[in-house]
């Protein structure tokens, strides 16, 4: 099987240096630059992998997916803060947030003109921090990802795109959980756009991706599907429970499939099953879009279930049995020392799950 391109920049560097507060205290971001780093490194050391550059796809495609105000806002709130006195050492989080579920008899419209200011309008946590370089590396993570739809569009069965920081969190109005731009939504709405009438997301990261969710929901061209530790006792708390399924024309288009805290290998396998037979009944006419995390590893620092670093292998080979080009998406996964392993463990068992079928 020829090597499958690794698409990565640079830009994600400049995303650095950033705190978030978690159980009242203020510590190091865990979604880190190394990260990034660990992955490529291992996954190029395999020599299975070529490294490709990001091609600019310009601001149409993010534009497809984000209302313009919170594109405003993630490009601008830093320069805005600054401006205005910021102490570029430290990175900007929002502190006060606009619940509009609450918003009876708020002045909307009166929003602070300031975008920094604004931020907490468009952000649902305190997991999502900005500095000088935020912007920059969130519009690349989305070209990565473009750029390795680009390659599986041209014939590749394959392609991974290092996206940092990612995305899934991400909704249409809303930034949160490391998340700025969802880089699988614009992907997927990207394959709309080029007239594919049934795009499946498989998402299997540890998390659920509440942003993506979002942004299908009320679609049937979309099918988006989620194994996730279980919103009862994980993050994002608020969704991700088997009854949530879309509405209207994506009724029965969303499958949440959440696992309790402590699942194993073999207990994943099986409900990944069923994720992979939704798919199947789906029919997608264009190459599968995977949301890809690695925080479902057992000694992940801020997750809780239980899988080894041979369990990926299995995962991916089984991906692969869908017969489906994919453009996997890099999302989460904290365990910084075991992220190299566990890459190259899932793309290898995709790649040899391809290179069989
Ligand atoms: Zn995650």
């Amino acid at each position: 099987m020829p090597p499958t391109p690794l698409i990565a920049s640079d830009a994600h560097l400049g995303h650095d240096g950033l705190v978030e507060v978690v159980g009242g205290r203020e510590v190091a971001c865990y979604e880190s630059p190394a990260r990034a780093s660990a992955i490529r490194e291992a996954l190029l050391a395999t020599g299975d992998f070529v490294l490709e550059p990001p091609t600019d796809h310009g601001p149409d495609p993010i534009s497809a997916v984000h209302d313009l105000e919170v594109i405003d806002v993630v490009e601008h709130a830093w320069t805005d803060a600054v401006a205005d006195g910021w102490d570029p050492e430290r990175p900007l989080l929002p502190d006060t947030f606009l619940l509009r579920a609450y918003a009876a008899g708020m002045a909307l419209e009166q929003l602070p003109p300031a975008r920094h200011q604004r931020l907490g309008a468009y952000c649902f946590d305190t997991g999502t921090p900005i500095v000088a370089g935020t912007a920059a590396a969130a519009r690349a993570a989305v070209d990565i990802g473009l750029t390795a739809l680009d390659h599986v569009l041209a014939g590749a069965p394959l392609a991974y795109a290092l996206c940092r920081p990612p995305g899934h969190h991400a909704g249409r109005t809303l930034i949160g959980g490391y998340c700025y731009f969802n880089n699988a939504a614009i992907c997927a709405q990207s394959l709309v756009d080029r007239g594919s009438r049934r795009v499946a997301i498989l998402d299997v990261d540890f998390h659920h991706g509440n942003g993506t969710q979002q942004v299908f929901w009320e679609r049937g061209d979309v099918l988006y599907v989620s194994l996730h530790g279980d919103p009862a006792a994980s993050y994002p708390s608020f969704s991700g429970f088997a009854l949530e399924r879309g509405e209207g024309a994506g009724e029965g288009a969303t499958l949440n499939l959440p696992l309790p805290p402590g699942t194993d290998g073999a207990a994943y396998g099986a409900t990944l099953r069923e994720a992979l037979d939704a798919i199947r009944a789906f029919d997608p006419d264009a190459p599968l879009i995977l949301s890809l995390g690695f925080d479902t590893y057992h000694a992940d620092p801020i997750c809780n279930l239980a899988l080894v670093t041979g369990d990926y292998a299995g995962i991916g080979a089984a991906v692969a049995g869908l017969g489906l080009g994919v453009v996997a998406l890099q999302e989460g996964g904290y365990a910084v020392d075991a992220l190299g392993a566990n890459a190259v463990a899932f793309l290898g068992g995709l790649r040899e799950g391809i290179a069989d079928r």
